[in-house]
């Protein structure tokens, strides 16, 4: 039986529908830029599931009945029960997004000088981390390094390499151990509960905290219930609890699996670290009952958390994307196997092999996307990861070229999905027309966002 959306459609936005030539005049406008090109030029926008998913009516009805009092509102013990149901976390603190749940957690576990490790550090994480004057450490599995084969868990961290680094020479210098669910650097893989369980004996055994990144743990759950023995009978909320059980605490960006335009919060165990943390939180985001997050938002999130574990909806939602992932790899274009949820990562640097990772070919196919078919995407590839010389040559090649097609939840319809396939069809049939790129400007922290380019004609 086929599996559909157990919702209907009853607010719709008109999306731009616009001419070859008006895209060419705003990438151009956009120093080819993705982030620079303004929304109202974008078809169909895949450059991130991040706040872009739609509400539900739910969920607007309690924004519109939330209590916006300063201190210990109604709206924030709804969303806090919501959280304790889930999590267990004694200390539950919300911040109006990821990163900033990241800024306080770490400032206060961190020293100037310690190492991070993760099985991969999300962007914004990564430089929470580096601001703090600390290393950020990413210990992905080997099987990650295979983008065809088809492991269910590649998002693991390497359990070898993790314990090798806590027993060794750098072992007193690692200040956390932050696991990401799912790996969203890491190709959007999910990470296993084996793993997880392992990750917390040695955290425990090294003396040191271990949190998780669970920006997509409703997603991370769904796939340990479909690909993990021993967790197929459990639903995907028993596993979502399971995880959160696991750690010392979580940072979680709500506008992801909260469905949610924004919200996050910071889950947390230790009373110390809860204390210390609390002090941050209350300097810099706002009181401990809303954080800098507006009420409507804290009654979007909460609803938005128990909608996103609601079985049919995960299926579906996986459905979605294993369908995009059917018809990309029929129009001839690799992605990184198996398909996760959350996006699809194309292989960008096998489509395009006349351009060397100096013309970036990631960056060249997410261009091409927008040019023919007005996408917008995100190359994760040697613009994002690799190291460049002052004169913004390429140093350093990332290890793969690739471009992230997010899928918002809940806002696109598979007719939109085959839109994009189609168009990557038509690309996929003469690759060689497409261009490759060389950087003119590029900041040295989280540079991707702030980049200048120029086209290089093929
Ligand atoms: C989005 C994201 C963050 C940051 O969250 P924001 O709400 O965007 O600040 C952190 N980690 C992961 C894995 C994410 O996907």
């Amino acid at each position: 039986m086929k599996s559909f959306p157990p919702y209907r459609i009853q607010v719709v936005k008109e999306i731009p529908i616009t001419t070859r030539a008006e895209r060419a005049e705003a990438l151009s406008a956009a120093a080819y830029n993705m982030f620079d090109v303004p929304a109202a030029k974008v078809t169909i926008d895949l450059l991130t599931d991040s706040g872009t998913g739609a509400v539900s009516a739910a969920q607007e009805a309690a924004a519109a009945a939330a209590d916006r009092s300063y201190a210990g509102s109604d709206s924030y013990y709804r969303f806090r029960q919501v959280v304790d149901e889930l999590t267990s976390y004694p200390h539950v603190f919300p911040v109006h997004q990821g990163r900033a749940a990241e800024r306080v957690l770490f400032s206060t576990v961190l020293r100037a000088g310690q190492i991070s490790l993760s099985n991969t550090h999300f962007d914004t994480t990564r430089a929470n981390v580096e601001l703090l004057g600390c290393e950020a450490r990413d210990l992905p599995c080997a099987e990650a390094r295979d983008l065809d084969s088809a492991e269910p868990f590649k998002g693991n961290i390497d359990l070898d390499t993790l314990e090798a680094t806590l027993s060794g020479p750098d072992g007193q210098r690692v200040g956390q151990v932050l696991i990401t669910i799912t790996n969203n650097g890491g190709g959007g893989q999910p990470v296993s509960m084996a793993n997880l369980h392992a990750v917390r004996e040695l955290c425990q055994r090294y003396q040191v905290p271990f949190f998780l990144d669970a920006a997509r743990f409703a997603e991370n759950a769904w796939l340990v219930t479909e690909r993990e023995p021993g967790y197929r009978h459990l639903s995907p909320r028993e596993v979502a609890q399971q995880a959160f059980a696991l750690a010392d605490g979580c940072v979680a960006s709500l506008k992801k699996d909260g469905i949610s335009p924004m919200g996050a919060f910071i889950g947390l165990r230790d009373p110390d670290l809860a204390k210390r943390s609390e002090v941050n939180l209350i300097a810099t985001e706002g009181f401990r009952t809303y954080g800098g997050m507006a009420s409507h938002d804290l009654e979007r999130v909460a609803q938005g958390l128990r909608e996103v574990l609601e079985p049919d909806y995960l299926r579906s939602r996986a459905a979605e994307t294993a369908h995009l992932a059917q018809l990309v790899n029929a129009a001839g274009v690799d992605i990184v196997q198996p398909a996760g949820i959350h996006a699809l990562y194309l292989n960008a640097g096998r489509l395009l092999p006349h351009i060397p990772p100096s013309g970036f070919p990631g960056h060249a196919l997410a261009c091409q996307l927008y040019l023919e078919g007005g996408i917008r995407c995100a190359e994760l590839g040697s613009l994002y990861l690799g190291t460049f010389d002052a004169e913004h040559n390429l140093l350093q090649p990332a290890p793969f070229e690739l471009v992230r097609l997010a899928i918002p939840r809940r806002t696109y319809t598979l007719a939109h999905l085959e839109y994009v396939a189609d168009v990557l069809a038509d690309i996929a049939k003469n690759p060689e027309r497409v261009p490759s790129y060389r950087v003119v400007h590029a900041p040295p922290l989280l540079r991707h966002f702030n980049l200048k380019l120029a086209q290089i004609p093929a």
